[in-house]
């Protein structure tokens, strides 16, 4: 986005930074739940625009970023069997496990291709019979309807040659667990309105309610942002923890009811592990035992294993929402856009990615 569309955009929403001007009167703490809002946040430098009071915390939104090194592990021991194509994300593929990723697997030799949409991996597999397609699913709660979807998909069509490694992992019970750390110390929650297709608010509102917390659940345009924040520092100001969705993206209930249907055929909740949160319970999804031929842990007999994870990285606290990227001694140094380290660089929804690309010069003490 250009100089001009960022300061035209800032200047249709004048009157709503106005207004979150007035109503700041006292020290406020949102977490900022989403990657792509973090991403945006800092796009408009929005930091100058917002009372010091406001202070804003970046969360574990980015799928690739809290995948744990032992996961890469698994996808690239699948990756380096014969006669398996791994197809996968450009984000993914450059994420370094203990030992390799699936890029430097590649290049050793290994069939990798990339593709965006689970879809596109099973048509690799109808493409090429005499392989096995192997396509990791990596992310939020909100991407498990397409994924089941193929999943149900393969199985009507009996392509045997499919499969799916889940690392697939759901944001509620892990903000839940953050929410308990009192270093954290927030008063609301923004979250992005991806989770609405799958999540009902209810999973937010018991939440909001549990840990006495504001949630606002918004689009990705600045507009969409600054309704978030306001309703936000209005509900801590009257003392309410509700959700707000009055201003998300609206999905039918036959579209919600069909992705919940889809994502319950085919997976059900485990505990998971979190790069830099640990295990958290019923975090993360697998696939049913009746759809066993689909899940490439049980084809290819692989765990998740602990993992190492890169030195220096500490991605760890910047998930977190516990450090900013410029804490870390290798933010812009030996960890660049170029060459990156951690996930939290090598993603596009990285939070040191966004800090790297935008405004580094104006950063303060949060976000
Ligand atoms: S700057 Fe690089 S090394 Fe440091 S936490 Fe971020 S990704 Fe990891």
């Amino acid at each position: 986005m250009g100089g001009q569309n960022i300061k035209k955009d800032l200047s249709n929403c004048s009157a709503m930074l106005q207004e979150l001007g007035q109503i700041v009167t006292k020290p406020v703490r949102i977490m900022i739940v989403c990657g792509t809002h973090t991403r945006a946040i800092l796009r408009y430098n929005l930091r100058d625009f917002i009372p010091e009071n406001l202070q804003l915390v970046s969360g574990p939104g980015c799928a690739v970023c809290v995948m744990p090194a032992g996961h890469v592990d698994a996808f690239v021991k699948v990756a380096s069997q014969p006669d398996v194509i791994t197809a996968a994300c450009e984000d993914l593929i450059r994420v370094p496990g203990s030992h390799d990723s699936l890029a430097s697997m590649k290049r050793k030799g290994a069939h990798v291709e990339l593709i965006s949409t689970p879809m596109e991996a099973l048509k690799l597999a109808i493409d090429k019979p005499d392989k096995i397609v192997v396509y990791p699913a990596v992310g939020f709660e909100a991407t498990a309807p397409s994924i089941a979807e193929t999943i149900l998909e393969a199985a009507s069509l009996g392509i045997d040659n499919f499969c799916v490694i889940p690392s697939i992992r759901l944001l509620p019970p892990t903000l839940d667990t953050l929410m308990c750390d009192p270093e954290l110390s927030l008063q609301g929650l923004l979250c992005s309105d991806h989770i609405n297709s799958v999540i009902d608010s209810d999973a937010y509102a018991q939440l909001a309610r549990k840990h006495h917390l504001a949630c606002s659940i918004v689009g990705f345009e600045l507009a969409d942002i600054l309704h978030g924040l306001i309703n936000l520092v209005k509900q801590f100001n009257a003392g309410t923890t509700e959700v707000d969705m009055s201003n998300s993206t609206k999905f039918s209930s036959e579209e919600s009811a069909r992705a919940a249907r889809l994502v319950s055929e085919v997976f059900f909740a485990v505990d998971t592990d979190w790069r830099g949160l640990g295990t958290v319970e019923e975090s993360g999804f697998v696939i049913r035992d009746e759809l066993s031929l689909y899940d490439a842990t049980k084809r290819f007999k692989i765990r998740f294993s602990e993992g190492v994870e890169p030195c220096m990285c500490q991605c760890d606290k910047v998930i977190a929402g516990l450090k900013l990227p410029t804490d870390c001694p290798a933010f812009g140094m030996a960890c660049t856009a170029q060459s990156p380290i951690g996930p939290c660089m090598i993603s596009a929804e990285g939070v040191c990615a966004s800090y790297f690309r935008y405004n580094m010069d104006s950063m303060k003490t949060t976000l």
